[in-house]
Parts: C-alpha cells; structure tokens; sequence
C-alpha cells in the first residue's frame, strides 16, 4: 500500500536511475489505486506510465451522464481537460534532469474526441497520465518524487476528478452539447442536407498556430434561401445554412472567406467544445477534404475515370507512381475517397490541380481530346451525385465553367455568404464559348484494392510503428508521410493511426479483404472493446485519440511500400 511506496521512495534517495524500476506494480491509496505501468529507463526517456484507478462510487460521477457513448465520450473529454487544467495549476514543475518531476495528460485540443486518457468503464474510473521520475543527472530525488507522487498527484486527482469538486454546470452543458451535436449530425441526411453552419458561429481562427476562435470576427449569417432551423434534444432551437445535398459551388473575390468557410465544413466531421465558434457547424461525419498532393506514392488506384490514354499506354485502372504529379494525386485522393466511402468531397482551388479541375471552351477547341488524358472533375462531378450519391461543396473563384454543373452557388461577400444561384444560371445561359462534355464514356466508379502481407516485413522484434509528430508516421525505416490529410486534428490521433496499422498487420490483413473491410474490422473491434483493445500494452494503452476511417485508410496508402493484389 502507500505507506511501503512512500518509504521505498525515500530509501532509494540518491540511488541510481535504474531502481526506479522496481516501482512497478499497484499501490493503494484511500481513495484510488496508483498503477505504475511502466517506469522510463532514464531522465530523458518518455516518461513514466500511470494509472489512477478509482471505484466509481467514490468519484461520484451519476451513471446516467455516461450512459450512451457519446455521453461517455463527453465525460471523458471532460475529466482529462479538467486533469490537464489542475497539473497547471498545481505548480507541478520540472524538478532536475530531464522531464524530471513533471506530471503529463493527453493534451486536447478544440475537439471532442474518443480518447485513452479517461476511461469510464463499470464500475471504475481510471486516467492515465504520465510522470517524469525525477533525478539530478542519474541519482533518484528521492523526496522529490515523494512529494509529487504524495502531494501533488492527490491534489490534481482530487479537484479534477472527484464529482463534487467539479464544475458540474460545465460537464452537464458539455454533455449536452455532444449529444446536440450528434444528433444534428444524424439528421442531415433526413433533411437532405450534407453540411449545417449555425447563425452566429465564428469561422475564423485566432491564427495559424492557433485553433481558437478569432477575435471581433464577422458572425455567420445564413442567406434567407438555406435558412433552416433545427430543434435539437436540449430544446435549443437553432437556425443556420443547411447545405444541401448535391453540388455546391462557392465563390467570391479573394480574401472575402471562402477557404475559411470551406475549412470549418471539413472540421464539421468533429464535435467541438463550448465557445469554439464552430459548436454547431456540422458536417456528413464521412466527408472528406480533396486536394492535391504532388509527391504522393499511389499503389494500383483506378483513377480511369479521371485519367485516361496516358503516354506510353500506362494502365490507370491500376495506376501506381512513387511520385504523383498534381493532377494524378488529386484523382487518386477521390478515387480512395470513393473506396473507403464518403457522401461528400470537399475541395478548394487554393490546394487544387487547376488542369484537374477545369479546361475551358477555348482549350478543348486547340487541344483535342484524344490528345488529353484527363477528364476533369467538372465533367464527372454531376455523375458522381446522379450516380454514386456522393455531394461536392467546391470553391472556384477563378472559373465560371462550373455554373453549368452546379445546383447552388453561394458568394462569400465580405465573410458574408450570399445566395447567388439564379444569377450564376442566367450568365451561364448567355455564354459563347461554351465547353462540352470532354470524356467520351462514364463513371465506371473505382476498384476496391486487397493490400498484401508483403507490404508489411517484420522490422525488427521490439520496434513499433510509431508516430512521429501529426503528421508522419514511421514504419521501421519507412516514413509514412500524412501532411496531405487536412482532417486529421490530433498528434495523439496519429499515434492511434501508428497502432492501428501494428494491429492492422498482425491482426486483420488476410488478403481476401480490401483496404476499406479491413479498416471497418478495426473499427468494430474498437466499437465492442474500446480503444484500449487495439494497444499491444497493458496497463496504460498509451494516448490515443479515435481517427477516422478516412485517415486510418489514408495513411496506409501513404505508405511507399503498400503492395496490392
Ligand atoms: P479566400 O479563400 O476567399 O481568399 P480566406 O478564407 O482565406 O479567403 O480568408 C481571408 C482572411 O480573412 C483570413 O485571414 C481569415 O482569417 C479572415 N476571415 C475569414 N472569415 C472571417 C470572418 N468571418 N471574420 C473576420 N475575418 C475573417
Ligand atoms: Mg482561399
């Protein structure tokens, strides 16, 4: 119990680093279980994993604000920022070398994700956090981790996770924000809707390195034709833009909001927290962000309905390059898109293959179209939602062709969106020099792929893929490179993305199931085990956040050594 822990730790006063690991095991205090998981093996390893383990009567949390998983998820959210706030708060500070001393929480960010740092399960309550054994160069401090681990650790535990101690008005509106959000979520499509931006939110961020709202930003104000009001389970009655189904084109001059507006749809997938600004901006939770990526590595893509009659007869129902060029890694992000499944393509001209996206009247004139291998996305855009159900809400500022193909069209004018649809239809009419139809067949749809086994040699016993960062990945030697995926908003995310693919390898591959059955394998397992059941620790699974099954697929085919069958 806590009484032999407090006096091991003033005997190893001074020892070497390496007596630390003798502290593994469970210890238990009045009022929780202290888990040591694993201790670092030096001052400058990652620091130590822990657990705080407490019965759910003492932490007092009432059931019926975790009962559904959303709520839970909610909860959780909120305990691990609330733990994350009193480390702060408690003066807990480095203490010697290294990350000496110093208590760590999963860090959370605008969204409210599914996470490991909080587990509310039965009848327990458990965090996981980190702690920086502290030492002066490789002696134990003895006391000083006595006194964190007696101390301070209690304090923070205490106010941040014992019910009555908590800001209950804070978790109560947060858990009913989710459940707003969710539910709004669930009625787009009933509604025939694939985006809403409530009346009043704030686009806009603080700056580019920070997700907070912008201050004195322009409020959203709906144009009186997309106006819709939903009623939402709290009672709130809120009025916004409904986006409808179908193709939505934006625009207006530079610099007037339009990359802005199109960035909060693609976070809409998120729920996110009070005073965010972007509450209740809510989007298919499939949608995904389209772009370019000129570098990328594409595996066996069939991007034929794009890309077609290459030079030197280059199959592109099974198209592969280790060095995509703008256009042709722009076909392949729609063509996995389609694969993993998505009811909505998000795109803006700013991070787009001009030749992907247009070729006018005067172009198709001097060049003919044997001679030109792409069919841009204008010509496949209208078959994509007559024929595969899959919206489009794109920006174009700099070419009226998509007039002609658009269901509505939407002008940012000074941050304020207008409804400009008849206008846009009526210029559309007059015109000389229209286009035609550049493709001579139809959208045969894509290919599902099956990875092989291959893909994944064995790299060595104790490595794991590993996150490095949000945005790369590594596996053994290779660099997984996913700065491409806009969505993704957590490092923790792709530290999750890192185990899922350990799981993914050793677990599920089997070369009879594609990509996208694999991935929803993963998923479900997650959905009945938790997130906990795909980390190959026990104990403290490490900091996860859930990403999407559009991420997880996307960096799997950002993988340079993905073969497929
Ligand atoms: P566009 O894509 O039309 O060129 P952006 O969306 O990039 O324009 O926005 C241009 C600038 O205006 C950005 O710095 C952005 O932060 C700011 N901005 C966008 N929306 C608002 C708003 N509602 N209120 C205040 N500033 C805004
Ligand atoms: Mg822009």
């Amino acid at each position: 119990n806590y009484k032999e822990l407090e006096k091991i730790l003033f005997s190893m006063d001074r020892k070497s680093y390496s007596a630390y690991k003798s502290l593994k095991g469970e210890y238990k205090f009045e009022k929780y279980i202290l888990a040591i998981d694993h201790v670092q093996s030096d001052p400058y390893a990652p620091p130590s994993k822990m657990r705080i383990i407490m019965d759910r009567k003492i932490c007092g949390i009432p059931y019926e604000l975790t009962d559904t998983k959303d709520k839970n998820i909610a909860v959780s959210d909120f305990l691990t920022r609330n733990f994350y706030r009193e480390i702060q708060k408690s003066g807990n500070d480095s203490a010697g070398t290294g990350g000496s001393g110093r208590i760590f929480i999963d860090r959370c960010g605008q969204e409210i994700l599914e996470r490991t740092s909080v587990l509310i399960k039965g009848d327990k309550v458990e965090v996981r956090f980190e702690m920086g054994m502290p030492a002066r160069g490789r002696r134990i401090m003895g006391k000083a981790a006595q006194k964190i681990i007696f101390e301070q650790l209690p304090e923070i535990v205490e106010k941040s996770i014992i019910y009555d101690n908590l800001n209950k008005k804070a978790l109560n509106e947060q858990v009913i924000l989710v459940l707003d959000q969710e539910y709004a979520r669930k009625i787009l499509k009933e509604k025939g809707l694939v985006a809403f931006v409530a009346n009043d939110s704030v686009l806009p961020r603080e700056s580019g390195v920070s997700d907070k709202p912008m201050k004195n930003a322009v409020k959203f104000k709906s144009p009186e034709k997309f106006e819709i009001t939903l009623k939402l389970p709290s009672g709130k009655e809120v009025s916004g833009m409904g986006v409808p189904k179908g193709i939505t084109l934006i625009v207006g001059g530079g610099y007037h909001g339009k990359s802005t507006l199109l960035v909060a749809l693609e976070r809409g997938v998120y729920n996110h927290i009070v005073q965010d600004g972007r509450e209740l901006i809510i989007s298919e939770s499939d949608a995904v962000k389209i772009r370019a990526e000129d570098g990328r590595n594409v595996e066996k893509v069939n991007i034929s309905g794009f890309i077609n009659n290459l030079p030197q007869n280059k199959d592109t129902r099974a198209f592969s390059t280790e060095n995509a060029s703008g256009s042709t890694s722009q076909a392949a992000n729609v063509a996995e898109a389609l694969e993993y499944g998505t009811s909505l393509l998000l795109i803006d001209e700013d991070t787009s293959a001009t030749n992907f996206m247009i070729r006018d009247g005067r172009m198709q004139k001097l060049v003919a179209k044997e001679k030109e291998p792409i069919t841009p996305f204008i010509d496949r855009v209208k078959e994509l939602y007559d024929n595969f159900g899959v919206s489009t809400i794109l920006i174009v500022g700099g070419s009226g062709d998509y007039f002609d193909v658009a269901n509505h069209v939407i002008m940012m004018d000074e941050y304020v969106p207008k409804d400009v649809t008849e206008k846009a239809k009526e210029i559309a009419k007059l015109d000389e020099n229209k286009r035609e139809f550049s493709s001579n067949d139809k959208f045969k749809g894509v290919t599902q792929r099956i990875p092989l086994k291959k893909s994944f040699p064995q790299f060595g016993k104790l490595d794991k893929t590993k996150a490095k960062g949000k945005y790369s990945i590594l596996y053994g030697k290779e660099l997984i490179d996913i700065s491409g995926l806009e969505q993704l908003v957590d490092d923790s995310q792709t530290n999750c993305i890192a185990v899922m693919i350990e799981y993914f390898k050793n677990k599920v591959l089997d070369e009879k199931l594609t990509l996208s059955q694999v991935a929803d394998m993963i998923y479900e397992r997650i959905e009945k085990e938790g997130l906990d059941s795909i980390s190959s620790y026990t104990g403290h699974p490490g900091n996860l956040a859930l990403p999407r099954k559009q991420e997880f697929c996307a960096s799997v085919n950002r993988y340079r050594k993905l073969k497929i069958k």
